[in-house]
């Protein structure tokens, strides 16, 4: 992720990466109290640019507002840092993470100081390029009621961690979650949409992380004309499924070969989610000449 000449933006400096000292003593490193965020810029014909850079660096104040971390900059400004950070490591196409963090307080209490730090570096898609093997897992994602799972919290990653592990243990490439009801909720880090019929499926937000992919998703359905339900879906919906697909920034869009060892029969380059990842592509490449083949 660095090297010794990688720099990030730190607390309003441009600082190397190594050498950026960080309070051993701190919410964040001892309970997880701390909220990032994930961005691509990607290298368009009009230059680098970052996919929808408004939305998410708005999801990461409200993520430091949901459990009351102090939010103080002014998201425009970090906008441009982005970018400076950018050229600055001769980064043309990048994966963006910034991340919100307190030191200096060792209580269980939301007043300490926050830090605010944006690294930057080339990563491929994050699941690979190749259709996944995913598998049911046995751990649940946070509940409404004993998280704040609207928000992008580092604590909340150990059940992603988990999920994860337990399915490249198993031998599959990512975990699909239940819902406290029992419904497929999402995979650890990625949205979840099926097809059935020639409609798309996704579960509402309701128990659900709310993706800015998976709402870049939906708008494309809208825009070209696939129908698209939003409802809670059943593990036997998803085993029944002609095709699935995952999404998220840092995994984009990629399709499911097998849940729980039930292979889809459809080829994925025929199904309305390949139809949907060549748009997605086109629209983070800001690339116009996009025609639909479904
Ligand atoms: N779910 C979880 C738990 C995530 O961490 C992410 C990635 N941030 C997503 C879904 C996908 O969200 P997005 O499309 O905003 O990257």
């Amino acid at each position: 992720y660095y090297n010794q000449n990688t720099l990030i933006y730190f607390n309003g400096e441009f600082a190397k990466a190594h050498s950026a000292g960080v309070d051993l003593f701190g919410q964040s490193l001892h309970y997880g109290y701390g909220a990032f965020e994930g961005l691509r810029a990607y290298a368009t014909h009009n230059g680098t640019r970052i996919f929808k850079a408004e939305e998410h660096f708005e999801r990461l104040k409200n993520s430091c507002e949901a459990i009351g971390i102090d939010y103080h900059w002014n998201n425009q400004d970090l906008i441009e840092k982005t970018y400076k950070l950018l050229g600055l490591n001769n980064l043309r196409s990048a994966y963006i993470r910034p991340l919100v963090f307190s030191g200096s307080n060792m209580h269980l209490n939301a007043d300490s100081e926050s830090s605010l730090m944006i690294a930057a570096w080339e990563w491929g898609p994050y699941l690979g390029h190749n259709l996944l093997r995913v598998f049911t897992s046995s751990i649940e994602r946070p509940t409404p009621k004993s998280f704040r799972i609207d928000a992008k919290v580092s604590g909340q990653y150990i059940n992603s961690i988990l999920a994860t592990s337990e399915a490249l243990k198993n031998g599959y490439d990512e975990a699909l979650l239940l819902d406290q009801n029992g419904f497929v909720a999402q995979a650890s880090s990625e949205n979840l949409f099926i097809e059935k019929d020639y409609t798309i499926y996704t579960p509402p937000l309701s128990n659900i992380f709310p993706g800015i992919t998976r709402q870049t998703v939906i708008d494309i359905c809208q825009e070209l004309n696939f129908d698209l339900v939003e409802k809670n879906l059943t593990i036997q919906d998803v085993h029944e499924a002609d095709s699935a697909f995952l999404c998220g920034t840092a995994a984009e869009i990629i399709g499911i070969k097998e849940v729980d060892q039930i292979i889809y029969q459809e080829e994925w380059e025929h199904t309305i989610g390949a139809s949907i990842q060549r748009k997605y592509k086109n629209l983070v490449l800001e690339q116009e000449n996009y025609e639909v083949i479904i």
